[in-house]
């Protein structure tokens, strides 16, 4: 069996994996709190762990992995969006609105993420089935002196854990220094940090031993995670920037409420995604959503081949650059198996398998960059069944490649038979495609004509015009094939005289 390796943050090693339970290999994601569109560095634990996740699968058998990812619904700023939508007039109760708001984020995420490639988790746990499972663990802490109750707020003492610190490497007198913390006359220490708070009447709450309330973020996770996955289970991920509270907390809780499990073996943490070199922020003007990116035409393919050029545990830059490199290789991948010496009878695409060198590099803490290097490397010696194994487990669904990019070719040849496909998916109309038609049975007529006369002006001419408005002309003695491009506009074929 491959060996995994993966750098663990607990240790700051690269590691062997190795699992609890073989037949049960289990792993726990922080998924996104749901308010609002996801922006593009969100996508990058959703890339990166679902690659995790992939490999696993394919080390330890489909069946024998479980991955959660949860959804996180009890935020304050799902409340303050939910607010402010009811006062710019919306109907329903604020329980409603937020409702709403949730059910309509979950639906846009799971749209987006799906069109990344990123299969979905086996649980998706929402934090709001979860609240009786919070309320006992905080019970429970308070009961074994590690939280206190004071004025409707239920606060962790951090103190009483001697360990807390040790997975970002800080001292508690450290982050004191830091002033990080959020500082409240009722906390016994500034560090404290709150496992339930007090709702008041507009704000969402449930019935709790400390009066009406909600729970903190930190518990939540702890809470799904030992409900899902037990005690101690495999792998915890998440972006770097959780390290420090979100995770250091949840070690905290997780491992006084539950002093015979050790929670998560393995940590793993990516690093922040960037655009352009600069951080992406609103005021910048270079904050978008995975959204945003699809709308403007930019496949879900592409957005996953540049997230994975680069290593999860690097700082990464989105650029448009990247972008356009990512579609010209995924192009290329598209055009060489949508061409017809694939369909060789004995090549049966459903076998195809990983090389083990291309395991190996995944295996190898991730390494992605390496991976997609193979996947050029498959392509240029055309190893078809290395190079369609290899996407299989990058999550490159090859079908969808060759519909997305593989172009419409209109061919004329010696017979000046047509034929095209793949119109609709391109966005092509039928219109269209009756001109490429009429187009390409031209410039093979008067190419032959040319070929008697040694007059080529009339072929040059329409050959030009017709690499004007964006369609790449192939001649060859075999025919005319037209593939329009990237910047084709049929408007433009519309008009062409
Ligand atoms: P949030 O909804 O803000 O809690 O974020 C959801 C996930 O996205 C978390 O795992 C974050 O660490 C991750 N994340 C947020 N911003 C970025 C970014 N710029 N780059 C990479 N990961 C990010
Ligand atoms: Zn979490």
């Amino acid at each position: 069996m491959v060996t995994i390796r993966l750098t663990n943050s607990k240790t700051r090693r690269k590691e062997d994996f190795v699992p609890i339970d073989p037949a049960n290999v289990r792993m726990y994601v922080c998924g996104p709190t749901v308010y609002d569109r996801a922006h593009l560095g969100n996508a990058r634990p959703v890339v990166v762990f679902d690659t995790l996740y992939r490999l696993l699968r394919h080390v330890y058998g489909p069946d024998h992995v479980t991955y959660v990812r949860n959804f996180t619904d009890v935020d304050d700023k799902i409340n303050a969006e939910a607010l402010r939508r009811q006062k710019a007039g919306a109907k329903g109760t604020l329980e409603d609105l937020i409702r709403e708001r949730t059910e309509e984020t979950i639906a846009w995420y799971h749209a987006d993420m799906d069109a990344l490639g990123a299969r979905r988790p086996t649980v998706e746990p929402r934090a709001t089935e979860f609240i009786a499972q919070m309320i006992a663990m905080t019970e429970g802490l308070i009961a074994s002196g590690h939280a206190y109750a004071v004025e409707g707020h239920v606060l962790f003492r951090v103190r009483s854990y001697k360990d807390y610190g040790k997975l970002s490497g800080r001292s508690v007198d450290d982050m004191i220094a830091g002033a990080r913390v959020e500082v409240a006359p009722f906390k016994e220490d500034p560090m404290d940090f709150v496992l339930w708070k007090p709702s008041s009447g507009e704000e969402p709450g449930w019935v709790s031993p400390w009066g009406k309330g909600r729970p903190g973020w930190h518990i939540e996770c702890s809470a799904m995670a030992h409900e899902l996955l037990g005690e101690s289970f495999d792998i915890h991920g998440g972006g770097l920037d959780l390290q420090f509270p979100h995770h250091e907390n949840e070690i905290a809780q997780s491992a006084c409420a539950h002093p015979h499990g050790d929670f998560a073996h393995y940590w793993l943490h990516n690093e922040m995604l960037q655009v352009e070199g600069k951080k992406m922020s609103k005021s910048l003007g270079n904050f978008f959503t995975v959204r945003d990116l699809l709308d403007q035409g930019v496949p879900g393919e592409v957005i996953r081949f540049v997230l994975l050029m680069t290593h999860y545990r690097s700082p990464m830059d989105w650029t448009a650059e990247k972008a356009r490199q990512a579609e010209a290789t995924l192009r290329k991948i598209a055009e060489f198996l949508g061409s017809d010496p694939l369909t060789k009878p004995w090549v049966d695409l459903r076998y195809a398998k990983p090389p083990q060198e291309f395991v190996d590099a995944l295996a190898n803490d991730l390494n992605t960059s390496l991976a997609l290097t193979l996947v050029s490397k498959y392509l240029k010696n055309m190893e078809e069944m290395n190079l369609v194994g290899a996407l299989r487990l990058l999550g490159f669904y090859t079908d969808a490649l060759t519909e997305t990019f593989a172009p419409f070719r209109f061919h004329a040849g010696d017979n000046g038979v047509a034929s095209g496909h793949r119109m609709a998916t391109l966005g092509l109309d039928a219109r269209t495609g009756d001109l490429l038609a009429k187009w390409g049975n031209s410039l093979f007529e008067k190419r032959q004509r040319a070929m008697q006369t040694k007059d080529f002006a009339a072929a040059d001419a329409l050959k030009s015009a017709l690499i004007a408005i964006g369609i790449e002309v192939r001649m060859s003695k075999a025919g005319v094939e037209l593939v329009p491009g990237p910047d084709f506009d049929p408007a433009k074929l519309e008009a062409l005289q």
